[in-house]
């Protein structure tokens, strides 16, 4: 099938190269012309495991293509999918500037028939808003039809989540749009639900939404463990080993960040502020997960006292291991919190640091985790990277000045780090040192 993607992003781009790998013929545009022209010299513009060899593999098959004419990419396509940013606007509502844009750019190239697949994460009724542009402003009759086929694939396992998705949405008005989404999707044999587009955008808020309460339940533990003096790990999988629960999200931490839960959450809350509704459950975990990363940088304090020079050892700056992503990171709110009261930050991050060196240009970036720790008041842990899970912690104990850890991403188990010698502060895991 011939097939366009519009936004090579993360969404963009993994799906593109995803469809190319089946088989399809390709064509992702994107108005960024920098990262077009890198992407034709096999240049990434993200880190994500497995992607650049998947990329390259498939240009040099030529089932993978990259431009920024998306005029000439929808008249080669039957299919094109929607994958440019949907930000959150200051009200917390959803910016819909960039589909709309490309809603009346892909009604002006319109020369055959054509589907067009909302690919992005946005509201519901966004399908009829789309509809109703590529109405307004297509050159004749030409037949089109809008659908809704959100995405759930997470940054750091994007390749493996598209080629292996636990469902795959549908939403169509209309059956023969549908089937040939299922006919494009077949290959990958896995779970599909079929339903209409206002019903399959709502999915994708619903699945967000619930995914951010339940961390947020997690945390809200974690903070009650603390007073208690008991250890929210084994509360949590004492929890998570209820079938009905499950022990997936349950990790308590510093809260949840990246480019989707906080948008999400608050678009869904907008939107249920719109019809109605008063969403206070939402509302309520959203200020929970927003004292969270503080509530940990306090603990720092309590525990340090005056932060005025002293040197914090940070490992994590991406808001998740195995992603440069920097966007609403905790990692970055901690830093800046810790930078605030007047602490020198030595960071260390795999992969984010470049990224990073535009928001934070003044702490000190590391050369490794050990480079972090080292001569370090303290040692702060941000990220779930799984090299930091695990460091060596002798060899931390050894060039730490000031013994103490504080994990905010309950990496460690607090006995062994405390075997070395080392002070262990986690997210709720007790009091007793
Ligand atoms: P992104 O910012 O990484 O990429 C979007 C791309 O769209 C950018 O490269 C931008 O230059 C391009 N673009 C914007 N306007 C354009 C135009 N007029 N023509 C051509 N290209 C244009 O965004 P992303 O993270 O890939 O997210 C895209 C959508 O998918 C969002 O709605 C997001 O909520 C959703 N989503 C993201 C993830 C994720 O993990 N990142 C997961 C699921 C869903």
């Amino acid at each position: 099938m011939n097939v366009c993607v519009i936004g090579t992003g993360y969404v963009g781009l993994v799906t593109g190269v995803v469809f190319a790998s089946l088989g399809n013929d390709v064509i992702c545009v994107d108005k960024n012309e920098a990262k077009i022209a890198n992407l034709k010299r096999g240049i990434m513009p993200i880190y994500e495991p497995g992607l650049e060899e998947i990329v390259s593999r498939n240009v040099a098959e030529e089932r993978l293509e990259f431009t920024t004419d998306l005029a000439c990419a929808v008249s080669r396509s039957e299919v094109v999918f929607i994958a440019v940013g949907t930000p959150p606007k200051e009200d917390g509502s959803t910016d819909l500037s960039m589909v709309g844009a490309v809603a009346k750019e892909i009604a002006e190239s319109i020369k055959a028939p054509i589907l067009i697949v909302n690919k992005s994460t946005v509201p519901v009724g966004t399908g009829d808003f789309v509809r109703k542009i590529v109405e307004a402003n297509r050159p004749d009759g030409t037949h089109f039809d809008v659908v809704s086929n959100p995405e759930f694939l997470r940054e750091g396992s994007a390749i493996q989540d598209t080629l292996e998705p636990d469902r795959i949405i549908i939403g169509a008005n209309n059956k023969d749009s549908a089937m040939k989404l299922v006919e494009l999707y077949a290959p990958l044999e896995r779970p599909m639900i079929m339903t209409d587009v206002e019903s399959a955008e709502l999915i994708k808020y619903a699945s967000n939404a619930f995914l951010a309460v339940k961390i947020t339940f997690a945390n809200a533990m974690a903070n009650i463990c603390e007073l208690a003096g008991a250890d929210v790990a084994d509360v949590t999988k004492g929890m998570g080993l209820d079938n009905r629960i499950g022990p997936a999200f349950l990790n308590a931490g510093i809260g949840y960040g990246g480019s989707c839960f906080p948008k999400d959450t608050r678009s869904l809350i907008s939107t249920a502020e719109s019809l109605g509704y008063d969403f206070k459950l939402l509302k309520s975990a959203v200020t929970t997960n927003e004292e969270q990363p503080l509530r940990f940088v306090e603990k720092i304090r309590e525990v340090l006292g005056d932060l005025t020079g002293k040197k914090i050892g940070v490992l994590g700056l991406a808001f998740k291991g195995n992603t440069d992503d920097l966007r609403d990171s905790k990692a970055i709110e901690v830093i800046q919190s810790l930078v605030a009261q007047g602490a020198q930050v030595q960071a260390f991050d795999p992969v984010a640091m470049d990224n990073a060196k535009e928001i934070l240009p003044d702490i000190t970036y590391a050369k490794s985790s050990y480079d972090a720790a080292t001569g370090a008041d303290a040692l702060v842990v941000v990220t779930e990277w799984n090299e930091f899970k695990q460091i060596n912690l002798a060899r931390v104990a050894s060039i730490l000045a000031g013994k103490v850890i504080f994990d905010g991403r309950n990496l460690y188990n607090p006995k062994q780090v405390r075997r070395h010698g080392l002070a262990y502060h986690g997210v709720g895991r007790g009091t007793r040192d």
